[in-house]
C-alpha cells in the first residue's frame, strides 16, 4: 500500500491544502508521535495526512468510547451515560445557539429538525451562523468567571460544621 504524495481533502477531494496544525493524542496518549492536519482551501475541512492507516488499532484502542458502545457492566453503562451528558453539555458550551440539538434517545427529534431545515431552508439553530465569531481572551475569561460563580452558587452548601480547632 503506497501513501499519496500530497494531502488530499477527505471531504471534497480537493488538492489545495495548507498545514493547519501538528497534534498529538492528548486524551488517550495512544501513540507518541504527532500528526499533521491540513485544511482544505476550497471547503475548509480538516484532513490528517499522511493517514496513519497502520496505526489505527493503536489510535483507537478498545477503551475509545466511540467503539465501546456495547458496555457490559452496570458501572460501565453509567459511565457511558455520564460521558454522553458531559459530551453534550460541552457541545452546548461550544456551539451555543448556533447549533441544532436533538435528543439521542428520541430519533423523531432529529427527524423534526431535518424536516424543518428542508422545508424552510434555514438551519434550525436559534441564531444564524453568519453572526458567529470567535470570542477573545477577555470575553472567554469573563464567561469562565460568570459560569464558575453560577455553578458555585448552584452547588449545594455543605452542612455547617464547627471548626475542628474551635470549642
Ligand atoms: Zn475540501
Amino acid at each position: 500500500m503506497s501513501a499519496a504524495e500530497a494531502p488530499i481533502c477527505g471531504a471534497c477531494f480537493g488538492t489545495d491544502l495548507s498545514l493547519w496544525a501538528e497534534a498529538r493524542d492528548i486524551e488517550y496518549f495512544s501513540v507518541p508521535e504527532s500528526f499533521s492536519y491540513f485544511q482544505c482551501r476550497s471547503c475548509g475541512a480538516l484532513s490528517i495526512f499522511p493517514v496513519p492507516e497502520n496505526r489505527l488499532g493503536a489510535i483507537y484502542p478498545s477503551n475509545y468510547y466511540s467503539f465501546a458502545a456495547q458496555s457490559q457492566s452496570f458501572a460501565e453503562k453509567i459511565k457511558e451515560q455520564l460521558d454522553r451528558r458531559i459530551f453534550s453539555s460541552l457541545f452546548r458550551e461550544i456551539g451555543g445557539e448556533f447549533m441544532a440539538y436533538f435528543d439521542l434517545q428520541d430519533p423523531q427529534s432529529l427527524a423534526d429538525l431535518i424536516m424543518r431545515f428542508l422545508q424552510s431552508g434555514q438551519f434550525p439553530a436559534a441564531r444564524d451562523v453568519a453572526d458567529w465569531r470567535w470570542i477573545d481572551w477577555h470575553e472567554a475569561s469573563a464567561q469562565l468567571a460568570e459560569r464558575t460563580v453560577r455553578n458555585a452558587v448552584q452547588a449545594p452548601l455543605a452542612p455547617a460544621r464547627p471548626h475542628a480547632h474551635c470549642p
